[in-house]
């Protein structure tokens, strides 16, 4: 009996040092590299399309490596002969979240170069940056830019001047078809007082494309060509046998309706064909169903919320979920309250908290749920928690961010994003 307790507690700790070792890791080991190699940073899969694209470009996975840069450590760079960057930038010029540890290395490797010969690291390095960004922004592909320049204070030589490209014009380069699917219903989630959110359900007479929890897609609105697409979080998985979206109607400074969320959420007439293209996101998939799972979001950020808990339903044992959600209005009537409802009957969110913004008695945001909840939040994501943020990047998602820093303190916050545990869906 002793032996066999002993025999247990040794097992347990074996398993859980494994965990915190594999935890604390920065994922760094790579397969060997081809002479080229593309390295991509994507927050929403537009940057990852596109180094597939150059990949194939380039001869193909015989000629030309791709990883992303949460997988490269900047010496690695000496090992290749051209590197191509393809690099969306995120927030505030800031790099993807997959990006960022890369981006602090070669930044600490740049500013030691003045007392090194660090200045002429990659003197046989040729590259490339082909940066991402939205032009309405100023501080437009500025990761890129940034990039681009450290590289040649580090001796790099650079093939081509700065390539930029809006993000407007990238959604439409990614490699899944377009197809056509029949709007089959479409229901109000919230009440008349504010601006509509509504759930979307698509059908589709052909075979369907694969897709994932954390993936999007693009619509052309009134399924004009010459329309600037506009992107939306899956709401559904393939199991469900249809697309579903969740979408805020947008409404202009004149009080119109938003082209494209105006269309889906009130002119388009239910039968009606829309052209759709399922665009990857691999920076949103979460792998591992076993490990904690907080999930944040507000308004149509349901969408991705749902999506997820779509997939996390279909795992045998997973582990603990915790739903954080804000909407404005705290009535009981809303559909969005029977929606979430389910999914806790199901069992599938494990912990829930709701903020109401124009709650009369306790009006709140995400973040102040956080904000008091802090400790919860440290000891739920743990050392192999995950957390998906899905919903608008001002206010919301900056907000959330800042949260997350103080929760887990700077150094545990810097690992947990270069460990890729932190999915962020924003916009
Ligand atoms: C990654 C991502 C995921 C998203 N997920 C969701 C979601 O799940 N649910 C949701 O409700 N919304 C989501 N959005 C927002 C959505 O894509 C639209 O921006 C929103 O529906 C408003 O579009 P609209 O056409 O109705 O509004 P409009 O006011 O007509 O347009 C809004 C934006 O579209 C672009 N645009 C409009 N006209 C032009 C033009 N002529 N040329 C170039 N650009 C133009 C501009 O960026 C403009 O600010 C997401 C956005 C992104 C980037």
């Amino acid at each position: 009996m002793i032996t066999l307790a002993v025999v247990l507690c040794l097992s347990w700790l074996v398993w859980t040092l494994s965990v915190v070792w594999r935890h604390r890791q920065p994922r760094t080991a790579v397969a060997a590299l081809q002479p080229v190699l593309v390295a991509y940073a994507s927050q929403t899969g537009s940057a990852r399309a596109l180094a597939l694209q150059q990949q194939l470009a380039l001869g193909g996975p015989a000629q030309a490596s791709v990883m992303p840069l949460s997988e490269l450590v900047p010496k690695q760079l000496s090992q290749v002969q051209k590197a191509v960057f393809v690099v969306s930038t995120y927030g505030d010029g800031e790099p993807p979240d997959n990006g960022r540890r890369f981006y602090r290395e070669l930044q600490a490797l740049t500013a030691a170069s003045g007392h090194s010969s660090n200045g002429q690291l990659f003197s046989s390095l040729a590259y490339d940056v082909l940066a991402l960004g939205d032009s309405r922004y100023p501080k437009f592909c500025q990761f890129g830019a940034d990039l681009y320049q450290l590289l040649a204070r580090l001796g790099a030589k650079a093939s081509l001047p700065l390539q930029t490209r809006d993000q407007q014009q990238a959604a439409q380069l990614t490699d899944n078809p377009w197809q056509s699917w029949q709007l089959a219903a479409r229901t109000r989630l919230n009440t008349e007082s504010q601006p509509g959110l509504f759930q979307l359900r698509f059908t589709c007479s052909e075979p369907l494309p694969c897709w994932r929890a954390g993936d999007l897609v693009a619509i052309k609105p009134d399924n004009n060509e010459q329309a600037t697409v506009r992107r939306y979080s899956v709401a559904s998985v393939p199991a469900d046998n249809e697309l579903q979206l969740v979408v805020r109607q947008q409404v202009t400074e004149h009080g119109e309706l938003g082209l494209c969320s105006g269309w889906l959420t009130l002119t388009a007439e239910i039968g009606q064909q829309v052209n759709l293209q399922v665009v990857a996101n691999p920076s949103c998939y979460i792998n591992e169903h076993q490990a904690p799972l907080l999930l944040i979001a507000a308004g149509s950020g349901l969408a991705g919320i749902r999506g997820h808990l779509a997939e996390r339903a279909q795992q045998a044992g997973p582990g603990p979920v915790w739903l954080i959600y804000g909407e404005r209005d705290a009535d009981p009537n809303q559909r969005l309250h029977s929606e979430l409802a389910l999914w806790q009957q199901r069992g599938v969110i494990t912990m829930f908290d709701w903020a109401f913004s124009r709650d009369s008695e306790k009006p709140a945001y995400v973040q102040d749920v956080m904000r008091n909840k802090i400790d919860e939040i440290k000891g739920f994501i743990g050392v192999s928690g995950r957390v998906y943020v899905c919903g608008r990047y001002e206010g919301m998602g900056t907000a959330v961010d800042t949260m997350l820093r103080t929760a887990l303190g700077p150094e545990e916050y810097q690992q947990f994003v270069a460990q890729g545990r932190y999915h962020r869906d924003l916009y």
